[in-house]
């Protein structure tokens, strides 16, 4: 039984440039933890709500939602390449239950979640004879997701709603904390609201027919938390990060329960947004950006934005001296291993962004409070903090070094 030794910080979240301490020492376990299913409370007063996470669990749907939610009618929206692969499973738990259902599927893709695309959806919801006490199933990803509980926030003045992600990034991101939300031509999730959803029910099974690079990007947001507060996390990731990649179902159920959890407490703290909830967006300023330049056309993934965007952040801490350059390499060399890019002169736009380019993005960001861009930063692996006092001219001269052109 081997037992690495990493430096641990565990849950405590910093939010201020406090001088680094020297940490404990801890002990990363062996193996994932015996976990084949995994309950994780939100607790968000009455809006509270489980993630269910388990292999399989789509065939139970059904009597959790009755069990939780009572008898009733729902309409499931989902998109037109998960309706053929996986909505039989559900809407068969579904009529088991005697639950009865609609369906509406809508194409896939970033597309989908704009003004045109969701006026005709809620409409079309409401041809269903959609009640308020009815329920809405998002079964999909992110996209998916957000545009459906944005549709169960406004129609009949709020409803219900379930969220069944079925992408590795919706598992352990955008289906839990109630953000939801479509795009419009200024940018990405510009119109739309928090709004809880009821239960959470996480299948690992249908992570099965996504694409692996599908998979990777989603792997990022995962990496993310080891990032943020908890390095005994990464260093688990380090060594068994590959392994749930491709495939190993108990290190997806521990990385996607230890994920949920995490997010699950920093949204408790800070359910809107005013202060903690902002270190899930490390790597994100960077990454919005380099979305941005790739036109959303699928050419980078979010998941890869943020890749590169986690090592940015990094290494900006590195040249304003929050941390050491060993830090930054960590980072690099995890992400690469499983074959995330990691550097702006990795996209495969030739020519890249210009460091003007970039800069001009971030500056429309949402996270620009008062003319200054709030940043995640980090002094350490598991220490990130926010800081609202990056000079303009230290990131200037930073991205400077990153655009080739
Ligand atoms: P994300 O969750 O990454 O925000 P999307 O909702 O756009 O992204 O989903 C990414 C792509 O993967 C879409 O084309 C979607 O139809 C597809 N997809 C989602 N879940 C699955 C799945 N379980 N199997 C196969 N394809 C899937
Ligand atoms: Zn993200």
């Amino acid at each position: 039984m081997r037992a690495r030794t990493v430096t641990a910080k565990k849950a405590k979240i910093m939010t201020d440039t406090a001088p680094k301490t020297q940490p404990p020492q801890t002990q990363v376990p062996e193996r994932p933890d015996p976990e084949t299913q995994a309950s994780v409370p939100v607790e968000l007063g009455e809006r509270s709500y489980d993630i269910k996470i388990a292999s399989g669990l789509l065939h139970q749907a059904g009597e959790m939602i009755k069990d939780r939610l009572g008898q009733r009618k729902c309409a499931i929206i989902t998109d037109e390449n998960i309706a053929p692969l996986h909505l039989g499973k559900l809407q068969k738990s579904l009529e088991q239950a005697g639950l009865s259902h609609d369906v509406l599927i809508l194409p896939p893709g970033e597309a989908t979640k704009n003004f045109t695309p969701f006026a005709n959806a809620c409409e079309t919801l409401l041809q269903m004879q959609i009640e308020r006490g009815d329920l809405i199933i998002a079964f999909g990803g992110g996209v998916v997701g957000d545009f459906a509980g944005f549709a169960a926030s406004i129609l009949r003045r709020g409803m219900d709603f379930v969220q069944i992600p079925t992408t590795l990034l919706a598992q352990v991101d955008s289906s839990v904390g109630g953000k939801t939300g479509i795009n419009t031509k200024q940018g990405k999730n510009l119109v739309g609201c928090f709004h809880q959803p009821r239960l959470v029910i996480i299948d690992t099974d249908v992570l099965h027919t996504l694409p692996q690079r599908e998979l990777r990007a989603g792997y990022a947001e995962v990496v993310k938390y080891g990032l943020i507060d908890d390095p005994v996390f990464f260093a688990w990731l380090e060594e068994y990060g590959p392994r749930l990649l491709t495939g190993d179902e108990q290190a997806r159920i521990y990385a996607i329960a230890t994920s949920c959890r995490a997010k699950a407490r920093i949204v408790a703290l800070d359910e809107r947004e005013g202060g903690v909830r902002a270190l899930l967006n490390l790597g994100h300023t960077f990454g919005h950006a380099l979305e941005a330049f790739a036109q959303y056309d699928g050419s980078l993934l979010h998941g890869e934005g943020i890749s590169i965007g986690m090592v940015m952040a990094f290494e900006l801490s590195e040249q304003l001296g929050y941390c050491q350059k060993d830090a930054t390499s960590q980072v690099e060399a995890h992400f690469k291993s499983v074959g995330l890019p990691t550097r702006v002169t990795d996209l495969p736009h030739k020519p890249g962004p210009s460091a003007s380019q970039l800069l001009a993005t971030m500056a429309q960001d949402k996270k620009v409070v008062g003319g200054k861009l709030v940043f995640i930063m980090a002094h350490d692996i598991g220490e990130s903090f926010v800081d609202k006092s990056v000079p303009m001219d230290a990131l200037a001269n930073y991205l400077e070094g990153q655009c080739c052109t």
